[in-house]
């Protein structure tokens, strides 16, 4: 049941750009800072094709601090409504000190220099700017390079937030393991009352490290691609029926029933081993937070150009403010008891990645004390 954070860790890979464009900036800005011009031929006009090549943001201002120049990432970042950037004031556009500190370095002392700043329009984004003087026309002006690094710090504290809480899911069992075999060395091994279930506590707590781990592992590969689903008519009820009797012994435990509402010759275009992967992590869900006698059912549905399997338990459903993350990595509506029975919080981030796989989705609806519903919507093949 571990799926969803790979991708972005894969993208994670792009941090490493950002000390490349820091290079890349202090080269344009050295060398649009040059003083003599190409040969005579820097003017504004060839600056202005330059600039309309590049996808970081740049500003051009006059000794005045009046914007005289601008590409389209800069006007998509900064214009606001009010029209184009050229002539109003840089203040106007960028109410940041910093930022006009920079510029007036530029224009005043001939110096270079770096600064990130945030900018809220509709929502804040961050950038960095890389100010330089330069010169044409034998007038001064100073150029702003900005690069947006909006993704790249989102990237940065989903990153910190996952190994975070990879580290405390794993010390939790790993502590309990420590704990038991120091009490079995300190002579609790001959304690013939307790040290078999001392035993098996530590038995429980490796297995759910190991859960975990082959979370983490499947999710880490689906995020970064390298899954590749194989898409088939499946008869999609023999599955169930398949499942039922995987998780027969489970459920009996929980004195949970199974029912299957699916027609026999239903078929559903899926890759069969990720469709079972995905029924097999919300029936097993629906039996672990079932009610005793409860039931879980799974049906089906169809409209014209999708599939929806749904899989419904009796239990104590999930409050609507849960819903719109619960398919978040190790999100657990609570954890304590999702741990206590087993689970590492990451089955339903696994589903949304194989749903989104098959270009199809995965969502809830619940009534709390009457039960879920869990839906994956799969496309039909209509070729
Ligand atoms: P876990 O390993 O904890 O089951 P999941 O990602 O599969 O992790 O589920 C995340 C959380 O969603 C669970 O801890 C539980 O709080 C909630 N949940 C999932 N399925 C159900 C369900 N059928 N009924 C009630 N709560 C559920």
């Amino acid at each position: 049941m571990a799926s969803c954070f790979s991708k972005e860790l894969g993208q994670l890979s792009k941090l490493s750009q950002l000390a490349q464009l820091r290079k890349k900036m202090s080269l344009l800005s050295s060398w649009f800072g040059k003083k003599e011009d190409l040969q005579g031929k820097t003017s504004l006009r060839i600056l202005l094709d330059i600039l309309k090549t590049m996808r970081e943001g740049v500003i051009i201002v006059g000794e005045d601090t009046r914007i005289i120049a601008s590409n389209q990432p800069a006007y998509d970042a900064f214009a606001r409504k009010n029209g184009a950037l050229e002539t109003k004031r840089l203040s106007e556009a960028i109410r940041d000190l910093s930022v006009h500190e920079a510029f007036k370095k530029a224009l005043e002392n001939d110096e270079s220099s770096e600064v990130k700043f945030e900018f809220f329009f509709n929502e804040k984004r961050t950038f960095l700017v890389r100010v330089s003087p330069i010169e044409f026309e034998n007038t001064k002006h100073a150029i702003g390079i900005f690069y947006e690094q909006t993704q790249i710090e989102h990237l940065e504290k989903v990153r910190q937030e996952f190994l975070s809480n990879v580290s405390h899911e794993l010390r939790t069992p790993l502590t309990s393991i420590i704990a038991f075999v120091e009490t079995l060395e300190d002579g609790a091994i001959d304690d013939k009352a307790n040290n078999q279930r001392f035993l098996s506590v530590i038995r429980k707590n490796a297995e759910r490290m190991h859960h975990l781990i082959d979370d983490i592992l499947e999710l880490s590969s689906i995020e970064a691609g390298t899954i590749l689903i194989e898409q088939k008519n499946v008869a999609v009820a023999n599955l169930v029926d398949e499942i039922f009797v995987n998780l027969s012994s489970k459920a009996e435990t929980r004195k949970v029933k199974f029912q299957n509402n699916i027609e026999k010759d239903k078929t559903v275009w899926a890759d069969k081993a990720r469709l079972e992967q995905m029924l097999t992590n919300l029936i097993d869900n629906a039996v672990k937070f079932n009610r005793e006698n409860g039931t879980v059912e799974v049906s089906i549905s169809e409209t014209e150009k999708t599939h929806l399997i749904s899989v419904s338990d009796e239990g104590e459903g999930i409050s609507s403010e849960h819903l719109p993350r619960l398919f978040e990595r190790f999100y657990r509506t609570d954890r304590a008891r999702s741990r206590e029975i087993g689970g590492t919080g990451l089955g339903l981030a696994i589903v949304k990645h194989l749903a989104r796989l098959h270009e199809g989705e995965v969502s809830v609806t619940s009534t709390v004390e009457k039960g879920s519903t869990f839906t994956i919507e799969l496309p039909k093949n209509l070729s």
